[in-house]
């Protein structure tokens, strides 16, 4: 049985005293949450290490939203994975849209950002996901698949069972439109059934999310769905009544 993740992605957004306002919101209503979710937020670089101490005893685990490509070097402005480890984080998010898109970062940045974020004994959240024209145009599997293969070409099947990945169609991030449960399900299981001809187990355990516009209203049906583990969450993790009521209809 996989347990269900929510994670919230705050992006670039909040100062220090909002960071920990919704820090403390979030902590206090994660208390009351089930064991079967887990919970996660990735703020931004520069309050990691002082939200690492405000979740220190609280079940809120944390995660960045990048990493560098590289472990160490002549990189200016970067953050390798093994700096994130020492300030207790879990989870390092590759590979977001906002970032292939807006940074251009290519498939095989990603895989290497990811194979940096596994060698911290880090736990990589991969996103995956298609914009609208590839959608209309039916290659949303092409695309999601491909974006997968790279990783897999990079580490290795059995390295997959050590993350997380989330499917998050273009389209439904920051726009308000979300996927329907169905359609969701259908790309998941397409993930799923991919990942489980190369590796039955692997396919049995690793946590597939979901990220594109949830809300406290849409979240139960679309966790409810077979191949559905959680979500990543934007704009509705910034609210923690909101997020906490998500992270409930996970149970
Ligand atoms: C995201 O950016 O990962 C995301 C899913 O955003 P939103 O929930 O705001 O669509």
């Amino acid at each position: 049985m996989r347990q269900k993740l929510v994670v919230g992605n705050w992006k670039l957004h909040g100062s220090k005293a909002q960071l920990e306002d919704l820090l403390a919101d979030v902590i206090a209503g994660s208390e009351n949450l089930t064991s079967a979710v887990e919970i996660g937020v990735c703020p931004t670089y520069v309050y990691l290490g002082h939200a690492a101490q405000i979740l220190v005893s609280s079940r809120v685990k944390l995660g960045a939203q990048n990493v560098a490509r590289a472990g160490e070097g002549a990189y200016t402005g970067e953050v390798a994975a093994q700096m994130l480890a020492e300030c207790e984080l879990v989870y390092v998010i590759v590979g977001h849209s906002e970032r292939r898109q807006l940074f251009h970062e290519s498939d095989t940045e990603v895989a290497e950002k990811f194979a940096q974020v596994q060698a911290s004994d880090l736990t990589p959240i991969l996103c995956v996901g298609e914009t609208l024209e590839e959608r209309e145009q039916e290659l949303t599997d092409q695309v999601v698949l491909g974006q997968l293969d790279e990783i897999i070409n990079k580490v290795g099947i059995e390295a997959v069972a050590n993350s997380v990945i989330a499917y998050e169609p273009i389209w439904a991030i920051g726009t308000g439109k979300t996927a329907s449960p169905e359609q969701a399900q259908d790309v998941h299981k397409t993930i799923r059934d991919h990942l489980r001809k190369q590796k039955e187990d692997v396919a049995a355990t690793v946590r597939i999310i979901y990220g594109g516009s949830v809300k406290a209203t849409n979240a139960r049906e679309l966790f409810q769905q077979a191949d559905i583990d959680g979500g990543l969450v934007g704009g509705a993790s910034l609210e923690a009544e909101e997020f906490i009521s998500i992270c409930n209809s996970a149970d």
